[in-house]
């Protein structure tokens, strides 16, 4: 009992209880409002999907619950992802990654305001068939005439390609022709067993004279003979998104047409460097070459 007494005498840089409380009290109060601040200004929802992708496959970028009245943003490499409104504060995104992006683990950061949500998404190496064809001389091994028109004219594509208007496509892209795909997406093809070239869109098997359907809304900015492509019509569908149809028999609209989705644009050929009829359709999303087939089946 003694001890007991002494040893609490002796301890007298022991601080009362009372201001102890109050200190752990302050601790925990401010601690929840650090944590609950961020929580109460949550003003939107934000996902992804597919989240996980093959090359060259595109994606849609969802914000809901949004209450600012200006659209989010969103960057993948370097790229801004355009949002357009789907609804009260509802926002939708097309974004993509090109057929050569490496495989990995991306994060796409959204911002709205002062927040900012981070979004992953898994890009898978995809194995892309090899095929080898055999093709007239003059098709695969060009003059210095013919090197410099297709120079040319990807040039021109690429300044196309670059150029991002307003939005004009609405709702799902649609298959311009209902047929199966004789060549598939990213295909490496082995020409005369040489020359390499990797497909950039489907090849659509169809019948000459057959119609092709503009896959959506969109402008009318280029219906020309190309070098590799034939008769050629490009699409623009506004936010950097545009479709290509190519080996065209006949274009069915001119240059700067306004075109709703499903209108018929041009006919099934074989012109160009093509081995039968057959439609070529590609898609671009800002200068990026995207699986066209993939782009019909997201939900938009
Ligand atoms: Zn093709």
């Amino acid at each position: 009992m003694r001890h007991l007494i002494s040893e609490n005498r002796n301890n007298k840089y022991l601080k009362p209880p009372v201001p102890e409380v109050f200190l752990a009290g302050m601790v925990f109060f401010v601690t929840v409002l650090i944590f609950l601040l961020p929580v109460s200004a949550e003003t939107f929802r934000a996902e992804i999907s597919p989240g996980k992708i093959s090359q060259g496959d595109p994606f849609v970028v969802k914000v809901t619950g949004l209450e600012a009245s200006s659209p989010p943003s969103a960057v993948l490499l370097e790229k801004e992802i355009l949002f357009s409104g789907c609804g009260d504060g509802c926002y939708i995104a097309l974004g993509g990654v090109d057929l050569n992006t490496k495989p990995g683990i991306y994060k796409v950061t959204v911002t709205a305001g002062r927040e900012k949500r981070d979004l992953m998404l898994s890009v898978e190496k995809t194995a892309f068939p090899e095929i080898r064809l055999t093709l007239p001389k003059e098709k695969v091994f060009l003059s210095p005439e013919d090197i410099e028109r297709t120079e040319r004219e990807k040039e021109r594509l690429t300044a196309i390609f670059r150029t991002i208007t307003g939005k004009l496509w609405d709702g799902n892209f649609i298959t311009p022709l209902g047929n199966s795909v004789s060549t598939g997406f990213g295909v490496k093809r082995i020409m005369n067993g040489k020359n390499v070239s990797v497909h950039k869109g489907v090849d659509i098997r169809g019948r000459e004279g057959e119609d092709i359907r503009a896959s959506n809304a969109g402008r009318v900015v280029l219906v020309e003979e190309l070098f590799f492509g034939g008769n050629t019509v490009i699409l623009d569908h506004g936010q950097g998104i545009y479709t290509i149809y190519m080996h065209l028999s006949k274009a069915r609209v001119d240059s700067e047409d306004i075109v709703s989705k499903g209108d018929v644009i041009g006919l099934v050929g074989s012109s160009g460097r093509a081995t039968g009829p057959h439609l070529h359709f590609a898609a671009k999303l800002q200068d990026m070459t995207v699986n066209p087939l993939s782009l019909i089946s997201l939900a938009l």
